[in-house]
């Protein structure tokens, strides 16, 4: 047979597969790949199921239902006070991964450059690849990821065509401040490039910080892409259902790309989170403040077995440099071995360097209920004694 595609067959299974498909087999507590393990907002299923059963089901319109359009626009007024035009500057997909394909296959041309900063989510590397681009790649390191500035503005020249940043990101669990995303936006207008902003976690911070949407910095209006995912807003990741706000000519060529893409998305599950980013005020802050009392709880557990916690101020993520455990090997057999021997499964950070520069951290998913995180610090604990 001919080879298949070589930029895909490069890459093994999702460290999410790998590690979920273990934890079955091993029966653990699996804090590995990320999603919560309650059911979502009972209000927001239930609006699902209503327009299941009273509205159309036939294919929506390619740009997304109307009512979860003007919620974004309204969404985006509420929460950044940014004016947006639903008609010519929303766009819904399905989930922010095909928000994030859309904008790969788009706007990137064979032989652009794109910059990225790791520790990265893993499908940005393939997507960009695929498309056709260069990576240049910049890192953030533990403990307190701050960004090289240095060597950020060395990976843009003229062929750069995007930033793709993740903030708040994971798995690092970093926000970026208001200095640094400004001068990421300076960057953005010095050398014309768009940046694509997966924001999936935007109403998911600790700490008292706020997020600051990059399109809402001097210059980014016309260049920045904002995505965000009902998945993590609505604790559903099964949904799928992502979106996208940009000024009318960048969201014309993004819908360029996903017209041939799925083209639509589940209609009632589009109008279900219209009405959830129409929820009160109330829900996003007990959303952040239940998330910051468990990564509390986990962040406090495992520095007690002997782990270094390092900064998490944003996501459901929590890293741990295991290190002075005294385990001898990488961030994969550490993950591998707490799975088969303590019972607790997490993903080896490295997954998230392809620059293989980080390999001593495990991530820990702490958006699961409180018995499951319990179970797993108790197992760790015995483990480790
Ligand atoms: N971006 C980031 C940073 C993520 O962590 C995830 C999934 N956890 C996604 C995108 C994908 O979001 P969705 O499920 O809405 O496609
Ligand atoms: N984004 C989730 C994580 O980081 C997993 C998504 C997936 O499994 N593709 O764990």
């Amino acid at each position: 047979m001919k080879p298949t595609n070589d930029v895909f067959s490069g890459f093994g299974m999702t460290v999410f597969e790998v590690m979920s498909r273990l934890a079955m087999e091993h029966n653990t507590v699996n804090l590995g790949q990320g999603f919560p393990d309650d059911n979502g907002p009972a209000d927001v299923r239930a609006k699902a199921a209503e327009a299941l059963e009273d509205r159309p089901n036939q294919y929506p319109p390619m740009m997304g239902v109307p009512e979860l359009r003007q919620a974004l626009a309204t969404h985006a007024k509420r929460f950044y006070d940014l004016d947006v035009d639903w008609r010519t500057e929303t766009m819904v997909t399905s989930g922010a991964t095909e928000a994030l394909a859309a904008c790969a296959l788009g706007l990137i041309s064979p032989g652009d450059e794109v910059v990225l900063i790791e520790p990265l989510y893993d499908c940005y590397y393939p997507m960009v690849m695929r498309a056709g681009a260069t990576p240049r790649l910049v890192q953030v390191k533990p403990p307190h990821w701050e960004l090289p500035r240095c060597e950020l503005a060395a990976a843009f020249n003229d062929r750069t065509k995007m930033i793709l940043l993740n903030d708040p990101m994971n798995p690092s669990g970093k926000v970026f401040t208001r200095d640094e995303l400004s001068f990421i936006a300076e960057l953005c207008v010095e050398h014309d490039c768009y940046a694509v902003c997966d924001e999936a976690y935007e109403h998911l911070l600790y700490d008292g910080r706020e997020h600051l949407p990059l399109i809402t910095f001097p210059g980014m209006r016309g260049r920045a892409i904002k995505i965000g995912s009902a998945g993590k807003t609505f604790s559903l990741t099964g949904w799928k259902v992502g979106y996208l706000t940009a000024a009318a000519e960048t969201l014309k060529a993004v819908s360029k790309a996903h017209q041939f893409l799925t083209f639509t998305t589940a209609p009632n599950l589009q109008r279900a989170a219209a009405y959830g980013l129409e929820k009160e005020d109330s829900y996003f802050e007990e959303l952040a403040g239940g998330l910051q009392e468990r990564r509390d709880f986990v962040s406090r557990g495992l520095n007690d077995i002997g782990f270094d916690v390092v900064d998490c101020h944003g996501t459901y993520f929590i890293n741990a440099d295991f290190r002075r455990l005294g385990f001898n090997g990488g961030d994969e057999e550490f993950c591998r071995y707490i799975t088969v021997e303590a019972g607790v499964t997490a993903v080896p950070v490295s997954a998230f360097y392809p620059s293989g520069a980080v390999n001593y951290l495990a991530r820990f998913c702490f958006s699961k209920q409180w018995p499951v995180l319990e179970e797993a610090i108790d197992r760790l604990k015995t483990h480790f004694g």
